[in-house]
């Protein structure tokens, strides 16, 4: 029987690539998304008829308890349980320092750290029962690093994710491996579109090999970290941003 892989905001650029990788290589794949519907079923039909592995589009809120734990009754009923976990979804809204308020910083902070850890509790239900699981955060470099006041509250949430994947490396030790990713300046669809070519070709110099990483790189280390291959890796934090130069 195949493993089975939840990832939520599955129908985003990061999300969807890693998708379409573990489908590709054997796994069962729950593609959770929260708006982008129509995304969401074209990748499932995708991943069926091109991987012939099993797999669910399942709207859910991962900030919202109720609809966590509806989607992984759902996944238990159908799939028998999410073996491996990618807690990928995230939102940012950069702006202004003086203009975010404290409900907007909130509202980060629910969906980034709060979503991840209603997954992960959810998730460890069945791991614990099947004395295995795996779970992979996807952070950030700003989680690490400050670069622009405009994303201080995105910045505050990828640190708690990472402080987040520590004290659940330790909670769910020793059968559940928790980790996180710590990808910087991703050319994703959305991402391309948001900046202008000057601030594109600014950030890149920034890189130590001169170039933004491409979502399929990011899937290739999440393939890896959820692989026997890592069994050893666990509790860590792993950047992947071509040698992000420029901290302030
Ligand atoms: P994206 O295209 O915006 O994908 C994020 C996904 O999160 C969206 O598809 C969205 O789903 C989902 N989402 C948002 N709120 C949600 C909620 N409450 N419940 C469930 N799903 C929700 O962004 P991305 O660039 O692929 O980013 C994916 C992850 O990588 C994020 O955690 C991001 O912070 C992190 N990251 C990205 C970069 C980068 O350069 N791109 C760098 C570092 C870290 P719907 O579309 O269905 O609403």
């Amino acid at each position: 029987m195949n493993k089975v892989v939840l990832i939520t905001g599955a129908a985003g650029g990061i999300g969807s690539a890693i998708a379409l990788k573990l489908a590709q290589s054997g796994y069962d794949v729950v593609l959770n998304y929260l708006s982008s519907e129509t995304k969401a079923l074209e990748l499932k039909e995708k991943i069926i008829e091109e991987y012939k592995v099993r797999c669910l589009a399942i709207k859910a809120d991962v900030s919202k308890e109720d609809e966590v734990e509806a989607m992984f009754s759902l996944i238990e009923k159908e799939l028998g349980g999410v073996d491996i976990l990618i807690n990928n979804a995230g939102i940012d809204h950069p702006d202004m320092f003086y203009r975010k308020n404290a409900e907007d910083f909130r509202k980060i902070l629910d969906v980034n750290v709060v979503g991840a850890y209603n997954c992960a509790n959810e998730a460890y239900k069945h791991m614990k029962e099947k004395e295995y699981g795996r779970i992979i955060n996807i952070a950030s470099t700003n989680g690490i690093n400050t670069y622009y006041p405009m994303c201080f509250d995105y910045d505050a949430s990828k640190a708690a994710l990472i402080s987040l994947t520590h004290n659940l490396a330790i909670q769910f030790s020793p059968y559940v491996n928790v980790n996180a990713i710590a990808p910087g300046f991703i050319g994703t669809e959305k991402e391309l579109e948001g900046y202008d070519e000057e601030f594109l070709k600014q950030e890149s110099e920034k890189i130590l090999v001169k170039r933004y990483g491409r979502p399929d790189e990011v899937a290739s280390l999440v393939k890896f970290l959820i692989s026997d291959e890592a069994d050893f890796i666990n509790n860590s934090i792993i950047r992947i941003d071509g040698g992000q130069a420029g901290s302030c």
